[in-house]
């Protein structure tokens, strides 16, 4: 059995009074897909019952079948999309939760990584809880369940305040839909409305939660708001309610969303994703420009910082680089050798346009350097003269312990080498990464500011703003000695 993992990158989706509410949240789901491909659940709320349905794979794989729709009534929905991580890839870490308390039925989707849940699990196990999962949303679970005040509200607020980490939450009662973003609201979430008037019924009253926008324009809903960094929004037929128990701390939106994570349609905190990473390329261009022929994509991630860079540099964008859509991607394959496969299948050069000629190659980020190291081998290959590998965020120099899948700090490339050394080791002729500044000049913040930063920046600064995951106090001990075939 490969180490227990707790930690997820995730999309999460409710609705409150919409009807056909799983359909609906399966279009969502659908828009949130590229925030996890492992597996997805709906629960629905019929106002009496509810109804759950959760499936390894694509969200079409799942709720494709009308009549897996059919069996979920209700119009009152949370849904979720789980990324792939290693290990413990079952149906019984499959999100939502559900579970039955005095009070009715709670259904829970998270996305996100609480630092605290491996000290949370062992003290409530210690009591009693017995739990089903290995997943930290169980923690959630439980302190719920065990929790003395009486509404489901407050004992939401009351888990939360015993809880550490990143997350964004949607939960689902018998009497409202809930949603949570951490105190310094690492995790996106995003309220929106959708006006039935057309079709009648309660005017005004339905509402989605969801990780990011790009999932209200595939169910026809409009923006209302993002939800506040440690704010809870309480949804109801009486409206929305908004309670901040943790006080106002400063906040610290994770800056990969924009980097690679979240998809370019989106808009975050009021900036577009597209605009922002073409305003990073852009950067890029002037911090480290070289006189090149073409600049080229690696698709998809890089497309928006190689327009930013093509634009500011005066240099032809070009797609020198085809990607083939029917692969799935390579980074959450588990092995090595199957990842340098993966590449290749995945990417192909456009010979025709590269001939003789001097590339200037713009990707968001180098992890492992897997990819980088394939994609200028694959220039060469094709006849490209020079290879000039420009990367819109700064070196990847630390784990993320918040909910973006970055492996051990080992396994890093930019851990390990600077970039003299990262350039030769995957076969550029320079290679350069947007500095921090630049990256916040990009977002439209003057300069970083170290004793307050606007965004957890962590990845490329080791400045953890959360404190770091409980897991060593459990090295050589199972969460779970169940092993489960899938
Ligand atoms: P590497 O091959 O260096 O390990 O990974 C770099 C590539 O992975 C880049 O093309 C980047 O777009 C992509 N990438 C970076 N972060 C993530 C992530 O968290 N998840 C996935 N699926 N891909 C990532
Ligand atoms: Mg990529």
């Amino acid at each position: 059995m490969e180490q227990d993992k707790l930690h997820e990158e995730c999309g999460v989706f409710g609705l409150w009074s919409v009807p056909d509410a799983a359909a609906v949240t399966a279009l969502g789901l659908h828009a949130l897909q590229h925030r996890g491909q492992e597996a997805s659940g709906i629960v629905t709320f019929d106002g009496a019952r509810f109804h759950s349905h959760k499936g390894m794979g694509l969200v079409g794989d799942n709720f494709g079948d009308a009549k897996v729709i059919a069996s979920l009534p209700g119009s009152h929905s949370v849904g979720h999309n789980r990324y792939a991580t290693t290990g413990d890839t079952v149906l019984r870490n499959v999100q939502p939760l559900y579970a039955d308390f005095e009070f009715g039925g709670l259904a829970v989707a998270h996305n996100g990584n609480l630092t605290n849940a491996h000290t949370l699990r062992r003290a409530l196990v210690r009591r009693g809880c017995l739990f089903q999962s290995t997943t930290d949303t169980e923690v959630f679970i439980h302190l719920i369940a065990i929790s003395l005040y009486s509404t489901v509200v407050d004992r939401l607020i009351d888990a939360l305040k015993q809880v550490v980490g990143a997350y964004s939450i949607i939960a689902l009662s018998n009497e409202s839909l809930m949603g949570v973003r951490d105190p310094l609201g690492v995790r996106p979430l995003i309220l929106g409305k959708i006006n039935r008037s057309a079709e009648g019924g309660r005017l005004g009253n339905s509402w989605v939660l969801a990780s990011e926008t790009c999932a209200l324009d595939i169910v026809g809903a409009e923006f209302v708001r993002d939800v506040e960094p440690g704010e809870i929004i309480v949804i109801n037929d009486q409206g929305v309610h908004s309670i901040k128990p943790f006080g106002r701390q400063q906040e610290r939106f994770c800056v990969f969303e924009y980097i690679y994570f979240a998809r370019p349609d989106s808009v975050v905190e009021g900036m577009p994703v597209y605009e922002a990473r073409k305003r990073i390329g852009a950067e890029l261009a002037r911090e480290s420009g070289v006189p090149a022929d073409m600049v080229v994509p690696v698709p998809d991630s890089g497309v928006p910082a190689a327009m930013g860079y093509a634009a500011e540099s005066g240099i032809p964008f070009e797609f020198g680089i085809i990607r083939n859509h029917y692969v799935g991607r390579t980074f959450i394959e588990p092995t090595e050798h199957i990842r340098n496969l993966g590449v290749k299948l995945k990417h192909s050069a456009n010979r025709a346009i590269l001939e003789g000629k001097r590339v200037v190659l713009v990707d968001d980020s180098i992890v492992r350097g897997t990819t980088s190291k394939k994609i200028v081998e694959m220039m060469r290959q094709a006849g490209a003269a020079e290879v000039h590998m420009r990367i819109s965020s700064p070196p990847t120099t630390h784990s993320c312990f918040y909910g973006i899948d970055t492996p051990e700090r080992g396994k890093l490339l930019a851990a390990r080498h600077d970039v003299h050394e990262m350039a030769k080791l995957i076969g550029a002729d320079t290679l350069a990464f947007v500095s921090l500044g630049g990256l916040y000049r990009a977002l439209g913040k003057p300069s970083r500011d170290p004793a307050q930063p606007h965004y957890c920046d962590a990845c490329f600064t080791g400045d953890y703003p959360i404190p770091l995951p409980d897991t060593s106090e459990d090295v050589g001990r199972h969460l779970s000695y169940l092993v489960e075939e899938h």
